[in-house]
């Protein structure tokens, strides 16, 4: 039986977080863990059972995942790659193929890209055998990654549904190479564009239409897997940019062609890609959520989306919490508004055992100093012990009330992307007016809850307003810092290593 190598790393990095991430921000899956703790919706889950239906037997190293967050700690992520090199060099000889699930756009403290370092010592350590991986539809793909791999596929969807499905088509093409004896061909072409998610849903064009010709060319009989990789815009490094990645059975020129076109297509689209839902400035979201109160569409949801830790912010900026706290209308609701959340584990500590008392505490602005912390007398009114976030280390809850406004306080950098945080809560979000998340585009759950939805333009380390972000060493000319500038996708083209 034919064995392949399998395991992954999950982690999208924000460069402009102060917070590094360490190990206890990660689940790690080490061995037989990683068949043990299969789940819905996840590519290392499609690469398994795509591997075992197929016959083939996976072997496991390290799977280990995390919340978005600052860069990782350097001498953790060691680790977690010596781990897994530890194992890839005791089966040397043993293994036929190598197939991972990984994110794209984790970055390491000091060192930069994380993914490119662990494909290339793969690489070296087997130099002829099939090397494939699936990847976050936000990867950011990079010189290091492209010329130690044979192929990758993308996800296809934002938000993000069919992870399993990405890592069938990269189990499959690794299947591919190994039935046929033959390496795949590959092309990238580099888009030089920042693009938020929240400008490029799937379920809004300008992307439905460019999903379907990416799926249009997946059913050419000799293409294994057509992607567009968004890249990252918060994160600032030589890399970041929009990709077109097409994989083709043994054509190479069919491969160059479809991405030049596909990238041509994309930066001919650049100005069509526009927020995937109402949105406005701090104070005019206020006004019109009010409006929306009074006219019964609740609740009405905020997305305070310059700081939203499901990309990688540091969850902990004040200053639209404030804004809440201190307007006259809000305070005049007759029940109260739920803001989920900041992510502050002293505060949380300093309500644990104090329920139902009145304190003064003092929260927010943690770990990142652009925003000061706040300081309020309010009544904690519950606090929830080892809350799960989708698998992730446990952390503490806790509610605590100040005028017309419930914060959510974690002791996690988790992200608000459910309503039954509120609920586990003892809250029932839909009777409450006004939902602020730290958030950007809503989850299909809480859209499932909002009669209206505002994305905030808030401040943060996820600032939806590229153009005024300071890159340093983001190539340039990019889109949208820079507007007039002509782009030949043909001097973007690269091919694969063989
Ligand atoms: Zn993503």
């Amino acid at each position: 039986m034919k064995r392949i190598l399998i395991g992954g790393l999950h982690h999208e990095s924000n460069s402009f977080s102060p917070i590094i991430s360490g190990e206890g921000d990660f689940k790690v899956l080490r061995g037989d863990e990683i068949f043990e703790n299969i789940r819905d919706n996840d590519s290392i889950s499609g690469i398994i059972t795509t591997l075992e239906q197929a016959g083939y037997e996976p072997v496991p190293t390290v799977f280990a995942r995390a919340v978005p967050n600052g860069e990782v700690d350097g001498r953790f992520f060691q680790q977690l790659k010596n781990e897994m090199m530890q194992i890839a060099k005791q089966e040397r000889g043993r293994i036929d193929a190598i197939c991972l699930a990984l994110h794209g756009s984790m970055r390491v403290e000091g060192l930069g890209e994380a993914e490119g370092p662990i494909l290339e010592e793969l690489r070296q350590l087997y130099p002829d055998i099939p090397i494939f991986a699936s990847l976050d539809m936000h990867a950011t793909m990079t010189d290091r990654m492209h010329q130690n791999a044979d192929g990758f596929a993308g996800y296809k969807t934002a938000p993000h549904i069919d992870c399993t499905e990405t890592g069938v088509l990269a189990a499959r093409m690794t299947i591919y190479a190994l039935e046929n004896q033959t390496i795949p061909t590959t092309a990238w072409v580099r888009v030089p564009m920042l693009l938020a998610g929240e400008k490029s849903g799937t379920d809004v064009e300008p992307m439905i239409s460019l999903i379907d010709q990416l799926k249009t060319i997946e059913q050419s009989d000799d293409v294994l897997a057509a992607s567009i990789l968004m890249g990252f815009p918060w994160a600032d490094n030589p890399d970041s940019a929009v990709g077109i990645y097409v994989v083709t059975k043994n054509d190479q020129s069919k491969a160059d062609r479809l991405a030049l076109a596909l990238a041509k297509t994309f930066w001919q689209k650049r100005q069509e890609f526009v927020f995937v839902s109402e949105y406005a400035k701090p104070k005019e979201a206020i006004d019109r959520a009010l409006d929306y109160v009074a006219q019964g569409l609740t609740p009405v949801y905020l997305s305070d989306s310059g700081d939203n830790p499901t990309a990688g912010a540091s969850a902990d900026h004040t200053k639209f919490l404030a804004m809440l706290l201190e307007h006259p209308d809000i305070n005049k609701l007759t029940r109260p508004i739920i803001y989920g959340g900041l992510y502050d584990p002293a505060a949380v500590a300093a309500c644990q055992g104090r329920v139902g008392q009145t304190i003064e505490l003092r929260f927010g602005a943690a770990f990142d100093h652009s925003s000061d912390p706040l300081r309020y007398t309010g009544q904690v009114v519950r606090t929830l012990d080892r809350y799960h976030y989708h698998g992730m280390p446990p952390g503490d809850l806790a509610l605590f009330r100040v005028h017309q406004v419930l914060i959510v306080l974690a002791e996690k950098h988790v992200g608000f992307t459910s309503p039954e945080m509120f609920r586990e809560l003892g809250l029932a979000p839909e009777e409450h007016p006004i939902i602020v998340c730290k958030l950007g585009y809503l989850t299909p759950e809480h859209k499932a809850l909002a009669r209206r939805g505002i994305l905030v333009l808030s401040e943060g380390n996820t600032d939806q307003d590229l153009a005024q972000i300071d890159y340093q060493k983001v190539i340039r000319p990019i889109f949208p810092k820079d507007l007039d500038f002509a782009y030949d996708p043909t001097n973007h083209l690269k091919r694969g290593r063989r």
